[in-house]
């Protein structure tokens, strides 16, 4: 039976946008010096939703100056129980606003309202919750009795899920008593510039959180600034590696969440309908703008032939459309660029000789959209198998032995995450002991909890976010 799903679009109405954004920097909104704006649009339609400010070298400055005196004198003489108070505050607010942030977050980003609805902002509200139980609790935290924060954070997030980013960084900075001057992606700033209304809100000290709109050079004039103790990334590997580079002979401390090429791996005794069902999370979520994602399926020989019918009808059912629906499952690529991006890559598969499916799919008229993609044939000297597309593409390999498996997934320069489906527990161990990934899902994928670390090996970086570990990286 075909089911037709009439529209179920969310509401516009609870996002009050602003025409121009200034930066948030001491606890006031304020002009950038050079006069300088971009604008930032809806991915879904190409339609401007407002203006913000590009922060120059001078209004870094300000933003660091601002954030080292509310570290001397405020933040970092606060007893740990006060700023949880102040976490545990923000925490409400994002919940009470919850449907607010929602909705903005799909109309900058371009994913699924269903996503930010019940993935992105549960979780948000989730890590401030999380790591205001640790404020007053770090000397118990097996990092001595006595751990210091390291003072000023300069923190860098992409646009793949912005304020969780935001909530990645900046909750687990100032439950150890570091204070902040964070950047966000140029393409997705609107809901870090709510938050910094949240900041106000919550009463949290001037300067203690600073948020510096802008491009390329914003980032890089805030992880170089030499009033920066603390630098954390999260985005390309290629940025990644300036920014190790410039940090390199100072006494700056690095984090890095850089980009995966994940594998996810079904064995021949899998249950088939569950591994059909978290292949296609583990790739179309958040249109693949997942560096965790499973971009390279890796299956069994003897079972390809059954699974691969079975992934493509399930793909054939994907929504994909207007992102404030609530039946949508694929929304937009975040940009232009990004869309240049999957486009070239996708298409030096086709040239290598790779096959290439798509369902049959109707893309809205204008805006930027990727139909899902299933790549076949493909070997591990292709492009496709290799190189990260951060997009709703999966490249399909195969394999006979589990030593096989382990062999094809860890050959790649990154080593984020990876997925195993068998019923078998004494397999699926024997696959995790060996596979190089900072995350290793079983007979699910894609799980995230506040509670849980998250990081890499090799090229996808170094440190580690959430849990317990998550502390480290903000204390000496
Ligand atoms: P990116 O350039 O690394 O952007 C990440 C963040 O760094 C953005 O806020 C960006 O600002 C900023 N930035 C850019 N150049 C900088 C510099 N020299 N110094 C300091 N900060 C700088 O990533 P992208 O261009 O958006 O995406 C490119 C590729 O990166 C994707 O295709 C994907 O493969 C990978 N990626 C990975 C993740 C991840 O979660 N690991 C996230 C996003 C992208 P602007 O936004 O203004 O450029
Ligand atoms: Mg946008």
């Amino acid at each position: 039976m075909i089911f037709d799903y009439a529209p179920a679009p969310e509401s516009r109405s609870v996002v009050r946008l602003r025409e121009n954004y200034d930066l948030f920097i001491d606890g006031e909104f304020t002009p950038g010096k050079d006069g300088d704006q971009m604008s930032t649009v809806n991915p879904a339609d190409e339609t401007e939703l407002a203006r913000f400010t590009v922060a120059g070298a001078s209004d870094v400055d300000r933003a660091v100056a601002a954030a080292r005196r509310a570290y001397d004198t405020v933040w970092s003489r606060m007893a740990g129980a006060e700023r949880g108070k102040y976490l545990f505050r923000i925490a409400r607010v994002i919940q009470e606003r919850s449907r607010e942030l929602a909705v903005l977050e799909s109309l900058d980003n371009g994913k699924p309202i269903k996503e930010t609805r019940d993935v992105d902002l549960p979780l948000v509200a989730a890590h401030f919750f999380y790591y205001a139980g640790w404020a007053d609790k770090l000397a118990h935290a097996g990092l001595g009795p006595d751990p210091r924060p390291l003072g000023v954070a300069a923190q860098v997030i992409p646009w793949n899920f912005p304020l969780l980013m935001l909530a990645w960084k900046v909750a687990p900075a100032l439950a150890t008593g570091n204070t902040v001057v964070l950047k966000p992606a140029e393409t997705t700033p609107l809901t870090a510039l709510v938050f910094a209304q949240i900041c106000q809100e919550a009463d949290l000290p001037p300067g203690v959180v600073n948020i510096v709109t802008g491009a390329g050079e914003t980032g890089r004039a805030l992880v170089e600034h030499p009033g920066a103790d603390k630098v954390a990334f999260t985005g390309s590997t290629e940025v990644g590696r300036q920014i190790a580079r410039s940090v390199a002979g100072s006494d700056k401390r690095l984090t890095l969440e850089l980009g995966g090429k994940g594998a996810n791996i079904v064995y021949d005794d899998a249950a088939v309908d569950q591994a059909v069902e978290g292949v296609v999370s583990g790739i179309f979520f958040n249109q693949g703008h997942v560096c965790c994602a499973g971009s390279r399926l890796l299956v069994q020989e003897s079972i390809a032939d059954e699974l691969l019918p079975r992934l493509k009808d399930r793909i054939a059912k994907l929504r994909l459309g207007d992102p404030l629906d609530k039946n949508t499952d694929i929304g937009a690529i975040n940009s232009a660029a990004q869309l240049r991006r999957i486009r070239e890559l996708t298409d030096s598969g086709a040239e290598e000789g790779v096959e290439r499916w798509s369902p049959s799919c109707d893309l809205p008229p204008s805006g930027y959209w990727f139909a899902p993609t299933v790549l076949t044939g493909v070997s591990q000297a292709h492009r496709v198998a290799r190189e990260e597309i951060f997009g709703p593409v999966l490249s399909v390999l195969t394999f006979r032995t589990p030593e096989e498996a382990v062999t094809k997934a860890n050959n790649t320069p990154y080593g984020l995450s990876a997925g195993v489906w068998t019923e078998k527990g004494s397999r699926m161990l024997w696959t995790a002991e060996r596979l190089r990934a900072g995350v290793i899902w079983s007979n699910t994928f894609n799980k995230f909890d506040p509670t849980s670390p998250f990081g890499g090996y090799k090229e996808s970086g170094y440190g580690r976010e959430g849990g317990r570990h998550g502390l480290e990286a903000y204390l000496g």
